[in-house]
């Protein structure tokens, strides 16, 4: 990398010292809801201001050729419920919250406090550059902590954008960013933050958290993986092609939650390649103009990406997969058309590692048990899609897999509800985001007891077994 941008080291220590200056944490620690939520707002309207949006939009479209209005369907929708869900629920979550104690503690009131944790690193990755910075940031605040953001250097527009965005709106003493390669993301990671809060692959996650080891750091690992979509017999398989169409193109299958692989009962594999390709023309090419010319498709990210899927492709074509929809390559403007694989063997990449791309791999099951056997050889996934309408069945797949989280006859609906946990689950994640669980993840749960009557000296020494009897005959109250 040549953009002087993205070597920070020295930038990177010059912010963490500013905001280790004495009194910072403490100052943050004591700002008020309305303080927090001011915050927030601010980067609420510097997103939605129409000269702003329109850098932002174009940042996006230089760095992953995604049009305006894919960027804000997929990129500030979700933000906005986010902040609304915070605007509403804020007070609520920093409010102490009372617990009740057992009978043999009788005498002792109790609640749990919610306080900043701190120090907090942000790294985020590139697919969806400004969403997976603000959301997090934004929780981070929330939650009254200082934070240093790390966007991804990959997608550069985006990342200046978020530089400036955040050089506007707030002190560096309270939020900052740093721009950086691997060079500069190591440096913050050998700093004491208190917690670290990584999107991106597994692989740099175990990065993340042997460096967050040293200090004990808390993290917030949101990874990757291969989320299946199981579409059982009998749905509708042009139902289950839209759906699988869309998940897989969003982003051009650079999405996180996007259907990795698809597994379609053996019977109705031709109907539903038939379906997904019809599916495709009518999303991006009704004019019969070609799919490359559609402003609504994006780009892969970069050469690298561009060429790791490519390989994806070719590994699996050269051991006997086919391309039953595809072909569509230019590597010059990084554009990839969506390649439907059939014939796929497990030990072909595209099933190994998460294919990031817009290639669907489908493996033809003839009874559950088989489908299922596929999916219990790889790593816990994000998300898991069934597509039934079998009750007993979808019962069944869920009972038998394990997955950060899941959607039942819809797609991609799994990281968009603030009320709930959004994340993966070992190779997939570690921790939970949305909401109150982001919320949580920048707070240090501290529980509180005070004594308002009684007293524990019946346990102290010297022991006496009758007060023993006693406590335990309470404890089993
Ligand atoms: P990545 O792991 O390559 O990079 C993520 C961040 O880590 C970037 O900011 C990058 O600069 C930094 N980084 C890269 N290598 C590093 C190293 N050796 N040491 C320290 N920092 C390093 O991920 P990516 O390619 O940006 O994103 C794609 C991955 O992210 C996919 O696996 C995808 O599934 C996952 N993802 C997960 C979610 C989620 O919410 N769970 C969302 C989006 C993407």
């Amino acid at each position: 990398m040549t953009d002087q941008r993205f070597s920070n080291v020295a930038e990177a220590e010059r912010l963490f010292a500013l905001q280790h200056a004495p009194g910072n944490l403490q100052r943050l620690k004591d700002s008020t809801v309305k303080d927090r939520l001011e915050r927030i707002r601010r980067i609420e309207r510097y997103l939605l201001d129409e000269h702003r949006m329109r850098e932002w939009t174009e940042a996006l479209r230089l760095d992953l050729g995604r049009s305006p209005e894919e960027s804000k369907v997929i990129e500030l929708l979700p933000v906005l419920v986010a902040f609304r869900h915070v605007y509403v629920n804020l007070r609520e979550w920093v409010k102490d919250q009372p617990a009740p104690v057992p009978l043999a503690m009788a005498g002792l009131k109790a609640w749990t406090r919610c306080e900043p944790k701190g120090h907090v690193l942000i790294i985020a990755p590139w697919n969806y550059p400004l969403q997976l910075a603000v959301l997090p940031l934004m929780h981070a605040i929330a939650a009254g902590n200082a934070v240093i953001v790390k966007p991804s250097e990959v997608s550069a527009h985006a990342s200046a954008f978020i530089k400036r965005m955040i050089a506007d709106l707030f002190d560096e003493a309270d939020v900052a960013v740093v721009e950086g390669d691997v060079p500069t993301t190591t440096a913050l990671l050998a700093k004491p933050f208190h917690h670290i809060y990584f999107t991106g692959s597994p692989a740099v996650g175990k990065v993340v958290m042997r460096a967050a080891a040293e200090h004990l750091a808390s993290v917030t690992l949101e990874l990757g993986g291969k989320s299946p979509v199981v579409v059982h017999k009998g749905f509708d398989v042009r139902k289950a092609a839209r759906l699988i169409a869309w998940g897989k193109c969003m982003n051009t299958g650079q999405t996180c939650i996007a259907p990795d692989f698809a597994l379609v009962h053996a019977d109705q594999i031709d109907a539903f390649i038939a379906a997904c390709a019809q599916e495709i023309t009518r999303m991006y090419d009704p004019a019969g103009k070609g799919l490359e010319s559609s402003s609504d498709y994006g780009r892969m990210v970069d050469a690298r990406n561009y060429q790791r899927v490519k390989g994806l492709i070719d590994d699996a074509v050269a051991k006997g997969a086919r391309l039953a929809i595809g072909g569509g390559l230019r590597e010059g403007d990084r554009f990839m058309a969506p390649h439907v694989l059939t014939g796929v063997t497990p030990e072909m990449a595209v099933m190994q590692e998460e294919v990031f791309g817009p290639v669907l791999p489908v493996i033809a099951y003839s009874g559950l048990e088989e489908a299922l056997a596929v999916i219990a050889k790889l790593e816990r996934p994000l998300s898991f899609y069934i597509l039934s309408n079998d009750k007993r069945a979808t019962e069944a797949i869920m009972r038998s897999t394990t997955a950060g989280t899941t959607a039942i006859n819809e797609l991609m609906a799994t990281s968009s509800n603030p009320w709930q946990p959004f994340g993966g689950v070992n190779h997939s994640g570690l921790g939970k985001s949305g909401g109150r669980y982001s919320f949580r993840a920048f707070s240090n749960e501290r529980s509180v007891q005070k004594r308002v009557w009684g007293t524990l000296a019946p346990l102290k020494p010297p022991f006496k077994p009758f007060f023993i009897r006693w406590a335990m005959r309470l404890a089993r109250l």
